[in-house]
């Protein structure tokens, strides 16, 4: 049986485009999607994206536009603004970032001159290319100073941020900004203490929660409020909505904020974005989100455990939250050649740097893999011990350049997730 095309108008359009539409369906519902910082959107989502609010041109906010015909979109975005605020607590809330990286942007035009120093965690020990970081333009503009992790022979305390280090930078420096959060941090970010080295050197505390801010929403990891000045976040990680961003503060700091996301950084706001912005949160708001922000975390701790079991050296030891970072040194395969080894296995992961990593961060020693994807697939922490025997298979095969325990993880791989349907992928 021939199925009639499920885009009849892209496809009639444009076959070339909706084929390889087709076939990123195809991938994502037969691979382990292990990537920390992607999920799948629900339906719901999905329709919001694709509708014609994103025929509108609306600089300003809502009540404010210098565009007429305003009248639909003005309640969509104060829709968006108002789940916002009541999710995280928050007395503002800018919805209009076009992701993370602007939104991040969108804090140092408010609070620093160019030239002025921020402080933000190094990108090799976990935090973001634009918590100052050298080859990003928060570096060059802006005199980036960066703290780490502690390298300690105790395990409460190795692979932890070093808030003595934080401390100390701080006092000497004097930040106008303290960055806090990153993309590989395994363990809870102390908010509280961030808070009270900000306070003490009169910095702007902007807490980065890109990656947790769906763990915050369902109660799975400590609030920044109210130690944090601003909240910065993509809405497309943990948080499950599209591909956006949101700028959180108190109301003292929401004319600073609007100023700087529009006119100062950007024009008109995606509508339809702002739109399934506005639907995720809706979700994100309901009973059901803090059940799986918390199987997240679970899944993430019973494959931290069942990889452990197997020999693997976990940065800090374990996990905290939704993500595990891998040190792949004692198993003598560099990052990269396990991650592109266990891509042809159908297990989708990213090669990444550890703390104090003697290789280059173009071929680092490790990789990075989360459970946010597989946790909105419907799997559960019994599958994790058969998570990691594939990730353990996939890299001895990478190891041993053995392709054929690569293809053969690779329909394992495939017929387990035939079984976990997710929104917008094909079934049969
Ligand atoms: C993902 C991420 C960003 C950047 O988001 P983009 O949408 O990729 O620009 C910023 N900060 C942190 C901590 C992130 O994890």
């Amino acid at each position: 049986m021939t199925l009639p095309p499920s885009r009849p108008h892209l496809s009639a359009t444009d076959p070339e485009l909706a084929a390889l539409v087709g076939a990123e369906e195809r991938l994502q519902a037969d691979t382990l999607r292990l990537i920390p910082s992607e999920n799948y959107v629900s339906a719901a989502v999905l329709e919001a994206t694709g509708t014609v609010l994103q025929n509108k041109y609306s600089e300003g906010y809502p009540g404010r536009r210098y565009y007429e015909g305003q009248q639909n979109i003005d309640r969509v975005e104060t829709l968006a603004v108002e789940r916002a605020k009541a999710i995280f607590g928050v007395e503002h809330a800018n919805v209009q970032p076009y992701s993370g990286s602007p939104a991040n942007l969108a804090a140092y035009l408010a609070f620093a001159r160019p030239g002025e120093t921020v402080l933000g965690m190094a990108l090799p020990m976990g935090g973001h290319l634009t918590h100052g970081w050298g080859v990003s333009a928060t570096g060059t503009w802006f005199h980036g100073v960066q703290y780490g992790v502690r390298s300690t022979a105790d395990p409460e305390t190795d692979g932890r941020i070093d808030f003595d280090e934080v401390r100390d930078l701080a006092r000497k420096e004097r930040p106008k900004i303290i960055f806090c959060g990153g993309t590989a941090v395994p363990r809870t970010i102390d908010f509280a203490a961030f808070g009270e080295i900000a306070r003490e050197v009169g910095a702007v505390l902007v807490a980065d929660v890109a990656h947790i801010a769906g763990l915050i929403a369902g109660g799975a990891h400590p609030s920044p409020v109210p130690h944090a000045d601003v909240i910065s976040t993509t809405t497309h990680k943990t948080l499950r909505g599209p591909r956006g961003a949101l700028l959180m503060s108190r109301a003292e700091h929401a004319k600073a904020i609007d100023k700087a996301v529009f006119p100062g950084l950007q024009g008109g706001p995606h509508n339809h974005t702002t739109a399934a912005i506005a639907v995720a949160l809706r979700e994100a708001g309901a009973p059901a989100f803090r059940d799986y922000a918390h199987a997240v975390v679970a899944n993430a701790k019973a494959l931290a455990e069942a990889l452990l079991a197997r020999g693997f050296d976990l940065v800090s030891g374990g996990t905290d939250n939704h993500l595990v970072l891998i040190d792949l040194t004692s198993k003598d395969v560099p990052g990269k050649v396990a991650a592109k080894a266990l891509d042809r296995a159908g297990i989708v992961v990213n090669y990444n740097t550890v703390p104090f990593d003697p290789r280059k961060p173009f071929d680092p020693s490790g990789i990075r893999i989360g459970t946010p994807s597989l946790t909105s697939r419907g799997l559960g922490t019994d599958r994790m011990p058969q998570v990691a025997a594939w990730i353990d298979r996939g890299v001895a095969a990478a190891r041993n350049g053995d392709e054929s325990a690569l293809a053969a993880v690779r329909g394992e791989v495939a017929e387990l997730m035939a079984g976990y349907p997710a929104p917008g992928l094909p079934t049969e």
